[in-house]
């Protein structure tokens, strides 16, 4: 097999520290989070003390200043256990790093520090009842006057939504300005008018407290504002490629974990007096898997690497998002397929996985807006 590369010795003790972290402070408790629909805010604080969180942030900022792949590598390991209903990556590596990249020196000193050590719960809320894949059609609105923002409105579909603690909120703050009537303004908890709507019930990935929220009237200080007035739809665009190489980083190791459940099973499980292994159909099914999940993993370790030089493009974090998690459906359906009536139980974690991951091909861009992006750069058509 193609060895990976892109991993150091330091990548590798940090990664069985991850796997320990995982083993002892999720592992055991996963059930009943599922119970609840939310983790619990200690794992958060667990997290940010064992240096689990924001692991890119620079030191300054009471970070570990080291790089994505750290993060990558947690994110691999909560999927490796089948335990991904926090959204650690999305406040280490889509929240926090708008705020480092857009916020003023006086946010970063504010929020980025206890967002380290797991304090602070960061979201990000974009999608409305009324628009998700059509960005520019949201409503949500913040009035700006002499003391600040004014801001009214609803979001829906919010990873972290209960737990969340700050959340950068996509506002018009133009009627008429096309492009330019977007800003992203922070929202804290605690606000007058901010109030969280239903934890939502889903189909699977039920650890995770996906919400709604509202807003009425919630008046926010102009230094809430995250970078420039009227630069929002520009900013959510700049990032969007590390938002999706990350959801193809988690579907390409959720593969790799079912495969590895799925190949115990089949040796294990026995039928018409051989494993169900010993048939061909389940070679076949896992060597089709296995061939792919490999081809796959080239291509995601090499868009880390382009993305750690600054060089990942939208087309191919697009690329990446796409296929990942066309494929990760498939496989699990497969996988799924070969445990028989135990697959469809929620016991066996090849049932949470196939529910929990169906997400994927529709949240941060669904697979039609990725072949929209593809086919505009190859067409050139808009
Ligand atoms: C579990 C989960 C977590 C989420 N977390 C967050 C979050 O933290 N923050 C956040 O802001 N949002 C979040 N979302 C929302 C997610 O990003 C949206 O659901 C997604 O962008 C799709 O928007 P929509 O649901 O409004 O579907 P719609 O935009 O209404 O799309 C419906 C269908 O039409 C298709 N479609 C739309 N436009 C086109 C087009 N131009 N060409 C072809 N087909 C098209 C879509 O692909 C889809 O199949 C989350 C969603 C889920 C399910």
């Amino acid at each position: 097999m193609i060895p990976r590369t892109i991993f150091n010795e330091e990548h590798e003790l940090f990664r069985e520290s991850a796997r320990r972290f995982v083993e002892k402070e999720i592992e055991p408790y996963y059930d009943q989070w599922e119970r609840d629909g939310q983790v619990s805010r200690e794992v958060w604080r667990a997290a940010g003390e064992h240096g689990l969180l924001c692991c890119s942030m620079p030191e300054e900022y009471g970070g570990p200043g080291a790089d994505f792949l750290f993060s990558m590598i947690f994110m691999e390991e909560l999927c490796r256990a089948n335990t991904t209903g926090a959204g650690f990556h999305l406040h280490s590596e889509i929240v926090a790093p708008y705020i480092l990249k857009f916020g003023t020196e006086e946010q970063r000193q504010r929020w980025l520090p206890r967002m380290v050590r797991g304090e602070l719960i960061g979201a990000i809320a974009m999608t409305e009842p009324g628009a998700g894949s059509d960005l520019q059609g949201i409503k949500t609105f913040a009035e700006r006057s002499n003391e600040g923002y004014t801001v009214t409105g609803q979001k829906v579909f919010i990873t972290n939504g209960q737990l969340a603690d700050l959340v950068i909120v996509a506002c018009k703050t133009d009627r008429e300005a096309g492009t330019r009537s977007m800003s992203l303004i922070v929202l804290e908890r605690g606000m007058d008018g901010f109030d969280r709507g239903r934890n939502l019930e889903k189909i699977g990935w039920h650890a995770q407290d996906t919400s709604e929220l509202f807003f009425d009237h919630v008046r926010v200080p102009h230094a809430n504002l995250l970078g420039e007035e009227g630069r929002g739809f520009h900013q959510l665009m700049d990032q969007l490629a590390q938002e999706r190489l990350i959801v193809a980083v988690r579907s390409i190791a959720t593969v790799e974990a079912a495969l590895e459940w799925t190949i115990e099973y089949v040796n294990e499980r026995h039928a018409f007096g051989r494993p169900i292994a010993g048939f061909q159909n389940t070679r076949f099914k896992l060597a089709e898997v296995k061939s792919e999940a490999v081809m796959q993993r080239v291509f995601v370790d090499r868009c880390m690497q382009q993305l750690l030089a600054g060089e990942l493009d939208a087309v191919d974090a697009a690329i990446a998002k796409l296929r990942t998690t066309e494929f990760m459906g498939r496989a699990l359906d497969e996988c799924l397929q070969l445990f028989g009536g135990y697959g469809y139980m929620k016991e066996y974690p090849i049932a949470r996985a196939w529910a929990d991951h169906r997400y994927a091909r529709i949240a941060g861009g669904s697979s039609e807006i990725m072949k929209e992006i593809i086919g505009r750069q190859l067409t050139g058509q808009r």
